[in-house]
Parts: C-alpha cells; structure tokens; sequence
C-alpha cells in the first residue's frame, strides 16, 4: 500500500461507519468524504514543502497537504477532522511567510489557501473572488482569504482604486495579513489592514461558513482579525477602497540623532485630516541603521545610490555613535500638469518643519506600483544573490511611546551596539486611536506605539545562534526594563507568556476559542492551544 493509500485509508476505516447521510452536520457522508479526501495530497515533495516557512527555524512535517477547491471543501475538511475519534489539526497556510511555524501543522493536514486561487478562473475578469463597488466615498472589493496583495492591487487599480493601507511586501495573503493585523507606513492614518476590512467570511472550527461584520456574528468579525488563525479560516473579505494615486515622491530623510527622529516621525503622524490627504505625508515610516552595516557591510541599497551610501557613512562615523535614523516617507500625488507641479512645493514645505542633518534629504519620483512593490523587487535581488532562502529569526516588537528612547538606548546602542550588520531595522510610530480594541491584535496601552522590526537574516549557519541570542537578550531588556511592549507576529514558547500577551483580552480570547474551535484542531503552529483529541 502507498503512503497516500495508508493515508486516505486512515479516514476510510473510520467514515465507513458512519451512515452516507446524516442529519448531524458534524459528520460527512462517506462520499463527501472520500472527495475530501482526495484532495489531500500525502506526496512526498508536497509535504515537505508544506513543513517549512520564510523563517527557516521550525520544521514541522504534516500527514497531508489540502487543495481545497471552494470554501465549501474547507469546511468539509473541518467537519471530516471533527468526525474522527481524535480529530486532526487543520492549518490554513496563505504564502507561508511567517517566520516560527504558524502555519505548519505537525502530523496534522496544512490547507493550501493559494488552491482556491488557482480554482477560481474568473478573478481576472473583475467578478468571481473580486466584486467591487466603485462608488467613491464607500468604495470596497471583496477578496479571497487566498489572494496575493499584489494582486489586489493590481485588480483595484483596473477600476483607478486601491486598498488604503500596505505592507512592505505585497506577496502575502489577505488571510495572512488579516489574522495578524497588517501594519505599513499608512496605518498612522488609516489604521493596520484589519481596521480597513467591512466584513468576512469564515469557515469556523465547528465546520461552519459564517458571514460576519460589525453588525453581524460580531463576535467572530473581531476575533478573527488579528485572531492568528485561531477561530476560523477567513475565505472572503470585504476591503475598504480609496482612489488610487497614480505616483509618489519616496522620501528618506536622514537623522544622526534619535530624538530629532522620533520627534519629528511623532510631528509627521499628527498630521492626519479626516477623509485622506492633507499637508502631511501618506505614508510614514523609518529605517535605523546601525553604523557597522554603513561602515562595513554591503554597500548597496535599492534605494541609494553608491555616492548617497558614502555620504550616510560619512555621517554615521561623524557622528561616533552606534546608529543612525532615516525617515521614510512618502506623498502621493497624479500624473496631471497641476498636481505634479504643486507636490514639489507641498514637499519643500513640509521639509521646511523638519529637523534631518540639513542636505541629507533624497527624493524619488516613482509610479505608485513601484513604490508599494519595492519588496517585490528586493526579494528578487536577494533571491539572485542566494540570501533570501535562509533563517529569518524576526522580532516585532510594538513599543510605547514613553519608552522608545530608553529602547533605542538599552538596544541599538546596548544589546546591538557592534553587532554583526545582518538585515533590516524598521522603527516607526502609529497612532492608536485607529486600531479598534475589540479586535485581537495586542498592543501597546498608550496613545502612539513604535512598531521595531528587528529582520534579520541568518546568512551563514552560526549567525542563527547569536541573533537568536540577541532577540532573547532584547525580550528580557524590555522585560526587565518594564516596557509594556507586546509583540507583532507573536510567539511565546508558554501559555503563561500568551496570558501576558493578550493581558486583558485573553479571557475573552480563551472563550471565544471554546466557542468557534472547542477541539482545537485549528492552526496548532501558533502554539497557543492544543487538542485535548
Ligand atoms: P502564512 O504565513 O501562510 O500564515 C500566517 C498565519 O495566518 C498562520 O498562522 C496561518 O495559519 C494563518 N492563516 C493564513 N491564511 C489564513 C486564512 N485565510 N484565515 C485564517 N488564518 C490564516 N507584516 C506586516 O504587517 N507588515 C509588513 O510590512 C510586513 N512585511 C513583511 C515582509 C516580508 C518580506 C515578509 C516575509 C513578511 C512581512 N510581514 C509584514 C509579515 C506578514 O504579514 C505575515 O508573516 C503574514 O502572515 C504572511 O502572510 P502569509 O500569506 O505568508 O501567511
């Protein structure tokens, strides 16, 4: 017998007893099924890519790989697993780009979300997975928990619209994105992705496709986003829309003091009129670079130019200290004579207010693709270059205002002070009045949070160890030190460090869990519950 044929027998021994139609919804006929199960593949290569992730650092081999062909399979599978004497662990898995196994599902059965993608012919054409309405203000497209945000984009773009608020990197799911929260240099004004989202369908724990909204199942509406994958299996959403600008002047303004950063990155994030655009820029974010990957690490940057890069080195050994700071902005603008012309001189205003080492500002002039694309476009470079298919050991971390200077001191010029040059720092501030409370996502209790993007890679084996090291080291500064900071794409090793997490919002997650996953068989890679079978 071969492997898929021991596999596929495993649920027949068990569904042949059950009747072919059953009033219990729980329990599949064997027809049904035999069609789910079919659509688990048990090969080999399959498997093992399904055992993996972006981070490199968990591996965790599932018994099969799911390619549902609907949202409907989705639930049949649910229900199968539910029907078993000890039931299977499902784990949706949109591109697979977290960094500790949140997506992977020991001995368990990992669902290609990307299937339904490939199922879904119409998408192209404006109908199928995304329906729009067009009408500005109000505008939204319904997408698949599947899609690609590049896709998204370019879908909405046909119609001159887009979603309000980004991540760096577009090659990721909705699902994805929206069971963590979706955080990008929009969110000061808009909010993360998951405040941006109207309504969702999703495929519960008990097997159950529910719509939900805020005035609909609003229970499940705001646990699921932000919710980690640990209620349901979102396979539709509702995205609020914006017009589309058609360019963007990308900013990076550099800064060799820390203060000067944040205050004027705290300024930048004020200025948000209600209803979009106004004096300010749209999109705020900030890069710290720590002096050594100026001084002695690659000298290229997708950005700067090779004069640029000495330039900031200059500054950086100018300056004697271990970091320095760039703000990373942009302003959108359209491609009409008047616009154009008038955004030059909205830019040189805004400058004006502005406290950057005076003649280090750099300016581009890009399409709005490219900018939101830039990732994209990085991720090819590193793929060339052999670097992008290793550890990523990432920690996010979001900081509270009160204490962003005593972390920048305890940590880029403490624990990371002559660290080895490896990866990507992100720093920037986010208002959180635009984050609704209600939904899952743990953050910081003060009105602005820093969102610190510590993305490392581990290039060669050993690095691995030592920025694991440094991020244990990091955790236990900000713990010792009494910042209330929480973690974003969160992983805790106990169910202790998962109370501290949600503090307040974890009873009402642990009862919600009971409700739309009682058996626990959803998405085990997050490591908060386990199946008591
Ligand atoms: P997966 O890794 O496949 O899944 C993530 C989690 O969600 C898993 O627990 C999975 O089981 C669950 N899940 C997946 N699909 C669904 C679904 N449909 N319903 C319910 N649960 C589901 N994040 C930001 O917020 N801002 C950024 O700027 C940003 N930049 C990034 C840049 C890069 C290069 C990378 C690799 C990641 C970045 N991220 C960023 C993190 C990213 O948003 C998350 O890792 C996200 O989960 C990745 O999406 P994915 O489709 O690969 O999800």
């Amino acid at each position: 017998m071969t492997a898929r044929a021991a596999y596929l027998a495993s649920f027949l021994i068990v569904t042949s007893f059950l009747p072919t139609s059953s009033s219990h919804s729980h329990v599949p006929a064997v027809t049904d099924a035999l069609d789910i199960v079919s659509k688990i593949s048990t090969e080999h290569d399959a498997t093992i890519k399904a055992s993996m992730d972006f981070g490199h650092i968990v591996r965790a081999i599932p018994s099969g790989v799911f390619h549902p062909t609907s949202p409907s399979d989705i639930a049949a599978l649910i229900r199968l697993s539910l029907s078993q004497p000890k039931p299977f662990a499902v784990a949706p898995r949109g591109r697979g780009h977290s960094a500790r196994g949140q997506a992977l599902a020991v001995g368990g059965v990992v669902v290609d979300m990307r299937s339904l993608h490939d199922h879904d012919h119409d998408h192209r054409a404006g109908h199928g997975r995304y329906r729009m309405n067009n009408a500005v203000p109000g505008a939204w497209v319904d997408v698949g928990g599947e899609q690609l945000w590049i896709d998204v984009l370019h879908a909405t773009l046909e119609h001159d619209l887009a979603p309000r608020v980004w991540t760096d990197y577009l090659h990721i799911t909705v699902g994805g994105t929206l069971s963590n929260g979706g955080i990008g240099g929009q969110a000061f004004r808009h909010g993360p992705q998951i405040s941006n989202v109207h309504e969702l369908d999703v495929v519960t724990g008990t097997g159950e496709m529910v719509s939900c909204s805020p005035g609909k199942n609003s229970d499940l509406f705001y646990a699921a986003l932000g919710g980690l994958g640990q209620f349901g299996v979102i396979t539709r959403a509702r995205i609020a829309l914006e017009p589309a600008p058609r360019r963007v002047l990308w900013v990076r303004l550099a800064y060799s003091d820390v203060r000067s950063f944040t205050s004027d990155q705290e300024l930048l994030i004020s200025k948000r009129p209600a209803g979009g655009c106004g004096s300010g820029f749209d999109y705020v974010e900030g890069q710290v670079q720590l002096n050594r990957t100026l001084t002695e690490g690659r000298r290229s940057s997708s950005f700067f130019s090779a004069p640029e890069l000495d330039q900031l080195a200059r500054l950086a050994v100018a300056t004697g200290s271990a970091a320095i700071y760039y703000i990373e902005g942009a302003m959108y603008y359209d491609d009409d004579t008047t616009t154009a012309s008038s955004v030059n001189q909205k830019l040189e205003t805004l400058l004006e207010e502005l406290s950057f080492v005076p003649g280090l500002a750099f300016v581009r002039d890009v399409s709005y693709v490219d900018f939101l694309d830039r990732v994209g476009r990085d991720e090819q470079k590193l793929r060339s270059a052999g670097v992008w298919d290793v550890p990523h050991p990432w920690l996010n971390i979001f900081v509270p205002r009160s204490r962003i200077l005593d972390f920048d001191a305890g940590v880029f010029k403490g624990i990371l002070k002559g660290t080895r040059p490896v990866g990507l720092i992100l720093m920037y501030p986010m208002n959180k009045d635009r984050w609704d409370d209600r939904m899952t996502t743990a953050t910081p209790d003060e009105d602005v949070f820093y969102a610190v993007g510590l993305l490392r890679s581990a290039v060669a084996a050993a690095d691995l160890e030592q920025l694991e090291r440094e991020n244990a080291a990091v955790l236990e500064f900000c713990h010792r030190e009494g910042i209330g900071y929480r973690q974003y794409l969160p992983s805790h090793a106990s169910l202790d460090g998962w109370r501290r997490h949600f503090g307040e919002k974890w009873s009402r997650f642990a009862a919600l869990k009971r409700k739309y996953d009682p058996r626990a068989i959803l998405t085990p890679g997050q490591g908060i519950f386990f199946s008591a079978g």
